[in-house]
């Protein structure tokens, strides 16, 4: 019993270390990976891409694999990204 709960303490700190603020030393933060982030950027751009398309010309379209490529180049220099809930902060986040 006793070893048994001793293995459940030492796995619960051998746990991917969380990720805090640098600022504040907060643990409370949000961790954006590269799919979210380019998600992030590319819905508002790819939204009015569409409008333009069925408002002004069909052409539009070839600007939506444009705008996602160039934001999959942004997020893939800017993620992981913490965004501290505590600060307000936010910083890239790079391994090494
Ligand atoms: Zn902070």
């Amino acid at each position: 019993m006793n070893n048994r709960n001793r293995n459940a303490a030492i796995s619960a700190v051998a746990q991917q270390e969380q990720p805090q603020c640098k600022h504040c030393q907060s643990e409370d933060v949000r961790v954006i990976s590269e799919t979210q982030y380019n998600f992030f950027l590319s819905t508002l751009p790819v939204l009015v891409a569409i409008i333009f398309m069925f408002t002004v010309h069909l052409a539009f379209f070839f600007l939506i694999p444009f705008v996602l490529h160039f934001n999959g180049r942004i997020a893939a220099k800017k993620s992981p990204l913490i965004v501290c809930r505590s600060c307000k902060s936010s910083e890239i986040h790079k391994q090494g």
